[in-house]
């Protein structure tokens, strides 16, 4: 599992489910790119955006909690 907070959200990763579907890759680039290490910013975009996109994940590798 990989984790990847700033101060307002934590997403987490779990790779040994992930299918590949690149909906998150597609879906916010500023914040998911295979290309960058890491791979998630959570910097890169709204929380609003990062919970919508993250929501969207088809196998459930991705997940986030927010931050107080
Ligand atoms: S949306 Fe989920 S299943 Fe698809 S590539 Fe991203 S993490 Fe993997």
């Amino acid at each position: 599992m990989q984790e990847y907070s700033n101060d307002k959200i934590t997403v987490r990763y779990d790779e040994k489910i992930c299918v590949h579907a690149g909906k998150c890759v597609r879906g916010l680039p500023q914040v998911f790119d295979v290309k960058k290490d890491p791979w998630i910013n959570v910097s890169g975009a709204e929380v609003a955006a990062i919970k919508q996109t993250v929501g969207q994940c088809p196998s459930g590798a991705l997940s986030y909690e927010e931050r107080k």
